[in-house]
């Protein structure tokens, strides 16, 4: 998921009604169990999505399940590797575009094998694949969800972007907080702004902090599907919280001492105060 230009540039009013596969060179495999892995961090995740694609274009043909049966047998993640291991991660996940682009995509949907569909031997099955979709389309507001396309460089940071409804809302209840007001959909469009809620969107990529299994932020990964909440930074190290504590919540923070949270606030409170000054600008 090389770092390209950010290429999504639509309005508002643009905003796809499905964030799955929205174009401009990104799109998000969350839910097909993207960042399921134990070593979930970008290289890592990049180097076995490219090589399980090579591998699907090599071995595979759509119209022959018993070469699909043979690649997931062969593919998908055994328990132990995932960070939670009973819930699915998906073999069929790959880079799309021969690589061209940044995008990730389902290699056995019918829109990639003229018309023919392989879902049903995926993890789910074709009715589950076609069907869900994720909280962000019916929680996240219009310009939320445009703030994450707009400022999310690629697959990699998108899919942790868009599925974290609540990463994305505190940076606008930051900025608000400090400005006195909401953002306005006039003062988002601004490409300082862009440039700057890409800033915010990048720790997801590159948090220093960041617990081993940090990658699911808010939740940590437990015994079979249960997923408690993470504690918080602050009381890791037992003391009050702030006002970052929900951000540092978010990206999966692991603090050992007050130094290293402190550390950890000014990072953030950097990109955040960032923001706000670019929208108040
Ligand atoms: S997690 Fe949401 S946006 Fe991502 S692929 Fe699934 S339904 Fe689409
Ligand atoms: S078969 Fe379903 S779960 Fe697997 S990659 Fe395709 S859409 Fe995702």
């Amino acid at each position: 998921m090389s770092r390209g230009e950010s290429a999504w540039r639509g309005t508002p009013q643009e905003v796809p009604r499905i964030l799955c596969q929205p174009g401009g060179g990104k799109s998000c495999g969350a839910c097909c169990g993207m960042y399921n892995h134990k070593r979930a961090g970008e290289p890592e995740l990049r180097a076995r999505l490219e090589a399980r694609t090579v591998a699907f274009h090599a071995n595979c043909d759509v119209r022959d399940v018993e070469s699909l049966m043979a690649f997931r047998a062969e593919w998908e993640d055994a328990p132990e590797d995932k960070l939670l291991g009973e819930l699915p991660s998906c073999p069929f996940l790959g880079m799309l575009d021969d690589g061209e682009t940044n995008r990730v995509g389902c290699m056995v949907h019918p829109l990639q094998n003229d018309g023919v569909d392989g879902r049903d031997c995926g993890v789910y099955d074709r009715d589950t694949c076609e069907g869900y979709l994720c909280a962000a389309h019916s929680v996240m507001s219009r310009d939320e969800k445009w703030l994450v396309l707009v400022g999310s460089r690629d697959s990699y940071v998108y899919g942790l972007a868009v599925t974290d409804v609540r990463y994305v809302r505190e940076l606008l209840a930051l900025a608000a907080r400090r400005n006195g007001a909401m953002p306005t959909g006039a003062a988002l469009g601004r490409e300082g702004v862009r440039e700057a809620a890409e800033a915010y969107f990048e720790l997801k990529r590159e948090w220093p902090w960041r617990a081993e299994d940090g990658v699911f932020g808010q939740v940590v990964p437990g015994e079979g599907l249960d997923t408690p909440r993470r504690p918080g930074p602050s009381e890791q190290v037992s003391v009050e919280p702030d006002e970052y504590e929900p951000l540092l919540r978010c990206l999966g923070t692991r603090v050992e001492d007050v130094a290293q949270l402190e550390d950890a606030r000014a990072f953030v409170a950097a990109r955040v105060d960032a923001f706000a000054r670019a929208v108040a600008s």
